[in-house]
């Protein structure tokens, strides 16, 4: 567990069995929350480091969710099972999967195909123990001090920041984009579809923040938060000029592929081979050409209606 101030760690949750790739954030104190959870396949390793951090089955009080894709959430099911006080919290569109998994985890498993066992899927929470978050949202986690959950839709319509403001940490989800083994910045941008106006309507809403550390769910903190919320907003301008003249010609998802990586390209921008590799074997890369081509071709459908 790396310590990021006096009473916020950061969990390695070890996808694949690989460090670098995933993480949550716990807050220790009155209440102990957890701010994801990694995927299914890593409910034993996070599990291990909160009895680590001596919080015990009966102590954690939340578990906050920044999105409900599984690579965030797919362990909550397990965790709640296993810390039976803890509440679950999350955006309220979110909210429903985590009562009634089938639909979203059939999709996820969809999309990954063979890819798919890496993450697992998700156990049924009771209705109870969830919380539907609306923008705003305050969890108690010690004497006046709270966790501010604020909608940043565009990577997911159900997607929110979390907010301590008490110490300025934000721990961002997929909001501002990853950088894996803790490389350079590149956008995470998953099918079925982006909103690439949303994803810069809320890195404006962060950049208007108090934040002192961001927390990168893939993964680790930045230190020049203003630096990345920049290079994001400009990472997503490139995607969605590039994005909207590939589909405005035709583009299937090689073709998409091909412009995006053409437009931004990867090994540059992570910087680091290694990190690259891991883009590209995870399939989070070409997940970004279908991200962006759901985007760009829902875009072209709301301008024909319009016509
Ligand atoms: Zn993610």
């Amino acid at each position: 567990m790396e310590q990021i101030h006096s009473d916020v760690f950061m969990i390695d949750t070890m996808l694949g069995g690989r460090p670098g790739i995933t993480g949550a954030y716990l807050f220790t104190g009155d209440q102990p929350a957890i701010v994801d959870t990694g995927a299914e396949t890593s409910a034993d390793t996070v599990d291990a480091a909160l009895a680590s951090a001596g919080i015990g089955p009966g102590d954690l009080a939340w578990i906050v969710l920044t999105h409900v894709h599984l690579d965030h959430c797919g362990a909550a099911g397990i965790l709640a099972e296993r810390y039976p006080s803890a509440t679950v919290v999350t955006h309220r569109r979110g909210a429903p999967h985590l009562v009634e998994p089938d639909r979203l985890v059939a999709g996820t498993e969809d999309i990954y195909g063979p890819f798919f066992s890496l993450y697992g899927g998700l156990q049924a929470i009771p209705e109870g123990r969830v919380i539907a978050a609306e923008d705003g949202h305050e969890v108690p986690i010690g004497p006046g001090r709270t966790l501010k959950l604020l909608d940043t839709p565009g990577h997911a319509p159900h997607h929110s920041v979390v907010l301590d403001e008490g110490s300025g940490t934000l721990v961002a989800g997929d909001a501002v984009g990853s950088r894996l083994e803790g490389s350079g910045l590149f956008p995470a941008y998953p099918p079925p579809r982006v909103d690439i106006a949303a994803i810069r309507a809320s890195l404006e809403r962060i950049s208007s923040l108090d934040v002192q550390t961001l927390c990168l769910a893939h993964i680790g903190t930045v230190d020049d938060v203003d630096a990345d919320l920049a290079r994001s907003d400009e990472q997503a301008r490139i995607y969605a000029d590039a994005g909207m003249a590939a589909a405005q010609g035709g583009a299937e998802h090689a073709d998409m592929a091909f412009a995006l990586e053409e437009a931004l390209p990867l090994v540059p921008n992570v910087g680091d081979d290694h990190a690259a590799v891991l883009w590209r074997v995870l399939g989070w890369e070409r997940n970004n050409a279908m991200g962006v081509l759901g985007w760009a071709r829902h875009e072209m459908k709301k301008a024909a209606v319009q016509d």
